[in-house]
């Protein structure tokens, strides 16, 4: 018999029920105190990224491979051990942190990290266009808080000039990133917003989660042959990213060569295409979200017919 077989004949349950062992606390604090000085984290893509090269290249990015050791905990989490507070501070202070192009998550390690901490990345997110009669600190944080929970603000109402500003949300990695919302202010009185995350990698640009590529998305649609010409992997600089972007490689040109039935089909193609793929980003919100999303909607298709 292999000794895989006898591995598994021994995966059984006998002993589960017996008088449970109490570690001594001594053991327990000594572990405490090791891993108080180290980072946890997961991958967000591990189909692109590469657990066991992830541990050897992110201590040399951070010049301290002689100091930092990595390990690998589980099939989804890393460990980083650190020898000083300061070192490990820097690492934090300076992500978030990405590997092969798709982020990571990080996070100091406490006792009992919660399973939602482990889902969170910290970004820094500017935020474009708030109209400059509105721009106080109280209403950074009232926009930023309707984006996600915000752990940070950077904006001084005193600046003499001020293009954006910027909040740190705690931003969970199952929900899709947005990056132009509207936001009114008053009566009749609206503006869109624009968001730029500051070190975001890869991401979908269908749906907007971080932990796909746009050719593994579930909400891609295929409604014309057209899109055989799409690009295998066009997860774009978030710089040039935008809710109107045309990520599709399709030419807006018109074709000089096609009659005027063609360029109609044409047009009615991307239409078509465009409202598939607004339907499906709602359905992949969360239900509050969805439903502010839908009255957005709703509010504009109304004010179009009036
Ligand atoms: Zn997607």
């Amino acid at each position: 018999m292999s000794d895989k077989i006898h591995k598994r004949m021994q995966d059984i349950t006998l002993g589960v029920n017996d008088t449970p062992i109490a570690l001594p606390k001594s053991v327990f604090v000594q572990a405490t105190r090791a891993n108080r000085l180290s980072i946890v984290g997961t991958l967000v893509n591990p189909r692109k990224q590469n657990m066991k090269a992830q541990i050897n290249h992110l201590p040399r990015v951070w010049g301290m491979e002689d100091t930092v050791v990595g390990r690998i905990v589980d099939a989804w989490k890393f460990q980083f051990v650190f020898q000083s507070e300061e070192s490990l501070n820097l690492v934090l202070r300076h992500g978030p942190w990405s590997f092969s192009e798709w982020m990571i998550v990080t996070h100091k390690w406490i006792p009992n990290m919660s399973h939602s901490t482990m889902k969170s990345i910290p970004l820094w997110t500017q935020i474009h266009g708030i109209p400059s009669q509105y721009l106080t600190l109280e209403m950074v944080n009232v926009i930023g808080r309707s984006l996600g929970h915000v752990s940070g603000v950077d904006f001084n109402e005193n600046a003499t000039r001020i293009n954006y500003v910027r909040v740190r949300l705690d931003w969970n990695i199952d929900h899709p990133l947005r990056f132009k919302r509207e936001f009114q202010f008053r009566h009749n009185e609206s503006a869109i917003l624009s968001f730029y995350y500051e070190r975001l990698r890869n991401f979908c640009s269908i749906c907007g989660m971080i932990n796909h590529e746009k050719k593994e998305c579930s909400l891609r649609f295929d409604v014309g042959e057209d899109d055989d010409d799409a690009p295998e992997d066009n997860d774009e600089d978030n710089a040039n990213h935008g809710a109107d972007h045309n990520d599709d490689g399709n030419q807006d040109d018109e074709n000089p060569d096609l009659n005027e039935n063609d360029n109609v089909k044409m047009e009615k193609k991307k239409i078509m295409k465009i409202d598939a793929r607004l339907i499906a980003s709602i359905s992949c919100l969360s239900e509050a979200f969805s439903e502010k999303y839908f009255s957005l909607i709703l509010d504009n298709d109304m004010s179009a017919e009036t």
